[in-house]
């Protein structure tokens, strides 16, 4: 019908459940809370009601509410289930089911069944490594082996699994995102996010940045690394429904150091548009400048200002090798395909 809207209904938990604290997480800063006395401020059942009255009125049907921002799954178990509780009245009109996310060891059989019967159907897990080292650093409490186990039983009970990981992490490097990558891609999530760590007041990893034990990425440091990432978990079919942190709340206020973008998405995928362009003109990233050469780059229509790059770089940069492009739509490419033009 028109007029009728599918967004998401966002409600966020906030770090009640966490046994520890990790050390790149304030989830106060995330949701744009003061952090006097906020750690223990969370959505209520009338907060979760009240949401989905106000999705209603402005036109949502059909839409997933989700539980995100600490371990769902960890909570109080009679909490979990009156927030559970304030959605089904609403299932299948305004909301068709419920995601959540969780620690990978806060997945069982028992708990698995309980969100079975309230309708809750994508479960998120925060991997953020496949690296134990890495996770041990990261005072995360869980190994890769929750991760793979937990992933598992998710799947075996049909929900549909999303997970979650890091770049920039305290102790990891590029080489060991990528291999946290491939593991998640065998686990064969339907999603992922993707996050680079930004050093957030208040946390763990600000004292190791203000002693200088962390060195934190640079947006030129996470860019080419999680285009790549982009790239892998979409040649794997796997959806990226994330890559980068949500801009506003206090994100922009409480990020020290590290990659934050508000546009960062945009920014990876216009990386991988310059990739294969190059690619297509058959010019590696580190050639010589060739003698001044035209071409015209077919992408999809929806793609313009992506194969363009913010600023135009991707044109600057191929006028540096020499090619000096334009850009046009072609309605039968796909997302990330480059063509050239042959006159
Ligand atoms: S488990 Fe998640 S919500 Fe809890 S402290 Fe770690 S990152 Fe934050």
């Amino acid at each position: 019908m028109a007029g009728e809207k599918h967004a998401n209904i966002a409600l966020f938990v906030n770090h009640v459940g966490c046994p520890q604290q990790c050390t790149f997480c304030n989830q106060n800063v995330i949701v744009g809370e003061t952090a006097q006395g906020a750690g223990l401020q969370t959505c209520t059942p009338d907060d979760v009601r009240n949401a989905i009255l106000t999705a209603e009125a402005h036109g949502t049907t059909g839409a997933q509410l989700a539980f995100f921002g600490g371990s769902f799954t960890g909570i109080d178990r009679d909490y979990m289930v009156s927030l559970l509780e304030a959605v089904q009245p609403y299932i299948g009109t305004v909301v068709t089911g419920i995601r959540c996310s969780t620690r990978p060891d806060y997945i069982d059989d028992e708990v698995l069944d309980l969100l079975k019967t309230y309708h809750v159907e994508a479960i998120e897990l925060g991997a953020q490594s496949m690296d134990d080292r890495v996770l041990a650093l990261n005072r995360r409490g869980h190994t890769a082996d929750d991760v793979r186990t937990a992933s598992r039983l998710i799947k075996a009970r049909g929900f549909e699994l999303g997970l979650q990981m890091m770049t920039g992490l305290y102790g990891d490097t590029d080489d060991g995102a990528l291999r946290t990558a491939d593991e998640l891609i065998a686990l064969a999530p339907a999603t992922v996010r993707v996050y680079p760590t930004v050093v957030l007041e208040g946390t763990e990893l600000a004292r190791l940045w203000r002693a200088g034990e962390y060195t934190p990425q640079t947006l030129d440091d996470a860019v080419p690394l999680c285009a790549e990432l982009l790239s892998k978990f979409d040649d794997a079919g796997i959806a990226v429904i994330r890559l980068g942190l949500h801009s506003g709340g206090g994100v922009e206020d409480g990020c020290l150091a590290g990659a934050y973008h508000p546009a960062f998405r945009e920014l990876c995928e216009s990386r991988i548009y310059l990739a294969r362009a190059l690619a297509a003109l058959g010019v590696t990233p580190d050639a010589s400048p060739v003698d001044a050469k035209t071409a015209t780059l077919l992408v999809a229509p929806t793609e313009l200002s992506k194969m363009v790059g913010q600023k135009r770089e991707n044109l600057k940069e191929l006028k540096r090798l020499g090619y000096d492009c334009q850009v046009k739509a072609d309605e039968n490419l796909h997302k990330y395909e480059v063509a050239i033009l042959n006159d």
